[in-house]
This record gives structure tokens, sequence and C-alpha cells, in this order.
């Protein structure tokens, strides 16, 4: 008797579970509210004369968005304290529905009209920095954890004469994080390219989107000359490479220090932090110290890092 009481209290159970599990299910692949239970029409009113819309995606409501940045800002903090960072990365606003114009900087121009523009500050009045990695000599797994735990997006240019020896490395890179990392052209060899010939300078430039292309699947659009040193040959070779824009900075980032272009050795909106792919052989700390180092600056004077390819 006793055992058969028992036996039915678990049958009972194990439906109620059963139960519970199937209406999760439903709700979970059916379209939201249209599958939960209808509201009760207030008296004197008919139920809903429409039939529940297949397949519509129901909008998040203000509770859900509230509550889903509140899991990501939580997210966020334990990352930093994780990282090490002394206070969590500031949240980057919506990207623009319109890329701005850019245009390039006073006093960077060539004789040519109709070239990439050069530039080191993306036009916007959202405090946000741009932070872009150079070279690829170091390639360290825990650069990819830490910028993937902290959210915090970047842009690679790569050359392919350190890259080279792992390509692996950035196609990790790539995929490292939510809406992906571009990978972008620094020329195969780093040289000095005023230094060189219009076709030498075209075989840098081009034969490294032939490389990007080949191991990553994408041509890329935006081309960082070695040093920033360029000439009016360098800018035609890149058009015909089929860049359109070149980026160049107004900050660099090391593990000890920043170094400014700008007089008031400040940040602004829309500046471009450079850094580089090195190791403690070259420099005074690892990776995960400079981006310490660049997202304390950064965050303490209340800007955010946003996606480059969003911008330009
Ligand atoms: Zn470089």
């Amino acid at each position: 008797m006793a055992e058969g009481v028992h036996r039915s209290r678990r049958t009972l159970g194990a439906a109620l579970v059963v139960a519970a599990l199937a209406s999760a299910a439903t709700a979970c692949s059916g379209a939201g509210p249209d599958h939960a239970a209808p509201p009760s029409p207030a008296s004197g009113q008919q139920g809903p004369k429409q039939a529940p819309k297949q397949g519509a995606a129901a909008p998040e409501s203000q509770a859900q968005k509230a509550e889903k940045a509140r899991l990501q800002k939580a997210a966020r903090a334990l990352a930093a304290k994780k990282w090490g960072l002394a206070e969590p990365p500031l949240e980057a606003p919506a990207p623009p529905a319109v890329k701005p114009r850019i245009t390039t900087r006073k006093g960077f121009e060539t004789r040519s009209e109709g070239m990439p523009p050069v530039f080191t500050t993306v036009p916007t009045k959202e405090k946000i920095v741009f932070l872009t990695i150079d070279d690829g000599s170091e390639k360290d797994p825990e650069l990819l954890r830490m910028m993937e735990e902290l959210r915090i997006p970047y842009s690679a240019f790569l050359s392919d004469y350190v890259v080279s020896d792992d390509y692996a490395y950035f196609a990790r890179m790539q995929k490292s994080q939510k809406g992906g990392v571009a990978l972008h052209n620094h020329t195969l060899n780093h040289r000095y390219l005023p230094g060189l010939s219009y076709s030498r300078q075209e075989r840098e430039i081009c034969g490294m989107q032939d490389v990007i292309e080949k191991k990553y699947g994408k041509r890329p659009e935006l081309f960082r000359p070695p040093y920033g040193n360029y000439n009016d040959d360098t800018l035609r070779a890149a058009k015909s490479c089929g860049i359109k824009a070149v980026p160049l900075w107004a900050a660099e980032a090391f593990p000890d220090r920043m170094e400014w272009r700008e007089w008031d050795r400040d940040l602004h909106p829309g500046d471009i932090v450079l850094t580089h792919f090195r190791g403690e052989e070259d420099w005074k700390g690892s990776m995960a110290d400079m981006v310490r180092r660049v997202m304390n600056v950064i965050t303490a004077k209340g800007y955010a890092v946003a996606k480059l390819e969003d911008y330009v």
C-alpha cells in the first residue's frame, strides 16, 4: 500500500515535469506569446478575431531589454574583475544607420584627387574610440579570450612577414567575437613605402590583399601603411587593389604608457588608437598588460570602444 502511494506520487511528479517541459518547448519553438495561453477577453468583448500570426518573432519588451542589458553589464563587470581592469568597459552606442562621410585629414593630402581618405579620427559626436592592432608577430591566445570576454571590439592590420608562420591564429581571431574581428591590410613585408617604386608598392599592397582573401575569405577594404608613411603612389596603388580607406591613428598604446598625436595629449570622439601584436621580449609587458593599460585610460576618460567597420 505504502509503496503504491509512493509510486503514484512519483508518476504524478514525472507527469508534471513532462507537462512543464512540453509547455516550455512550445513557448520556445513557437512564435512566443501567440502560443501562450491567450488572455481571457474582457466582459462584453469577443475573443481575438485574427488568427495568430505564424512565425512572427515576438518583439522584445522593455522589461526583457532591460533585463538583457542588466545581465550584460553584470557579465562585463565580472570579466573586468577577472582580467584586472580598474573599471568595466563602457558599452558603445548602437552603430549609426549611415556611415559618416570620411575625408582626408588636413595636411595629409597627396597631389591626386579621389584617393582613399587618410585620417586619424572618425567624424562622430559619440564618446567612442576605435582600437586597432598592427603587424602580427605576437600570437597570444590570452588576447583572444580577454577581448571576447570583455566584449571589446578591435581590428587587426596584418603584415604577411610576421603572420605567415601561423595563419591559423588570425583565423581564430576572425571568429573569436560576435560579429567577427576584421582583418585588414598592412602590406606583405612592412617596407617604408615612399622609398619604393609604384609597382613595388602595388605588389606590397595588392599581394597582401590576395593573402588575406585566400587565407581568411575576404578582401580587406582598409589599409594602413607601415609607420604611417605613404606618398601619392601608395594611395593610387591601394586604390587599384580595392582599398577604400586608410585609417592612421591619433594615439598609440603600450603596456606602460600612451603616446599622443594631438597637442592636448587626450582622447577625442572617434579617435583611432593604434597598438601592436607584441610580447614581453619587445615591450614592457604582455598583450593583456597593454589592454589593461589602454582600457583603463579609455574608460576613465568616459569613452567606449566601438567597432571601426561600423563607421568606416
Ligand atoms: Zn606596422
